[in-house]
């Protein structure tokens, strides 16, 4: 699906599978029950541990071996970094053979490069376990104003002195929060400004309390309703919606209030090969 101008793949069903993809970036977020899409991506940042987002990995991984495609980095969130390899490692013990894990554990407030003008920025989530969320930042260069008239060479010999002859402009492409509670939107405001927001929101009415919702670290509805005219992005996508939503029921809850909007409104795909619902109207 292409959101704001950014293909999203992928599919989100709460406790079952989570994996957004980002092929443009050679990314993805979580890696679910590692879905033949991730083959063809580099980069591979995991949320937290929880099988629904990082079950896939081990099998993932065997997979890349099997067809010779390169192993990718996989970031995670540090305090995690050990007990996975020794996970991994468990399993090489098992089926006798190495695999080629390069882990790259990340830490809030740095900044990992995906390529030259692009970087992973990891930030906190509040959930059961340790948990991260991700943003992809985008730096755009342009041409001094002042400096609009003069020939290329002139420029060049510029930049080689060292002179700097462009504005840099950082904007946050995407952000992904991976499981939460709803606090993450006031305790992490950057992530409001994101073009595409891919925000988990596991249940939408009474068929699950408050209460509950919240004992599992999960957003609900009932709470993110109130926090939804924060959002000055492009597009809010929900994702992890729980199994006991069928889509057209989270249609009927959802398109009501997508209507008075001024943003776009998603969901993901529950499962591989379906299509992406957008819930309010496209411009005419
Ligand atoms: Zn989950
Ligand atoms: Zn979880």
């Amino acid at each position: 699906m292409r959101v704001q101008g950014l293909e999203l793949d992928g599919f989100s069903l709460g406790g079952v599978e989570t994996c957004v993809m980002l092929p443009e970036w050679s990314l993805a977020v979580d890696v679910g029950r590692a879905p033949r899409g991730l083959l063809s991506l580099s980069h591979l940042a995991l949320t937290h541990a929880h099988m629904d987002h990082a079950g896939g990995l081990p099998y993932h991984l065997a997979l890349r071996q099997l067809y010779g495609v390169a192993a990718p980095a996989v970031y995670v969130p540090a305090q995690i970094a050990r007990d996975l390899e020794a996970l991994l490692a468990a399993w090489d013990k098992l089926q006798r053979y190495e695999s080629q894990l390069r882990v790259c554990p990340v830490e809030v407030g740095g900044r990992y490069p995906l390529r030259r003008d692009l970087e992973l920025v990891p930030f906190r989530t509040y959930h059961v376990v340790p948990s991260f969320g991700y943003s992809v930042v985008e730096t755009r260069r342009k041409l001094k104003p002042e400096l609009a008239c003069k020939p290329g060479p002139e420029l060049a010999a510029l930049k080689a002195e060292g002179v700097e002859i462009t504005n840099a402009r950082q904007l946050t492409r995407l952000s992904v929060t991976g499981d939460t509670l709803v606090e993450v939107l006031e305790r992490q405001p950057q992530i409001l400004e994101s073009d595409v927001l891919v925000l988990e929101c596991t249940f939408l009415d009474a068929k699950k309390r408050l209460s509950d919702s919240r004992a599992g670290g999960h957003v609900h509805l009932d709470e993110l309703r109130a926090q939804l005219s924060l959002f000055r992005g492009g597009a809010l996508v929900l994702s992890h919606v729980s199994q006991l939503y069928k889509p057209a029921e989270v249609d009927a809850v959802l398109a009501p209030l997508a209507a008075a909007l001024p943003f776009e409104l998603w969901a993901m795909p529950t499962e591989e090969g379906q299509p992406p619902r957008r819930l309010n109207a496209p411009e005419p």
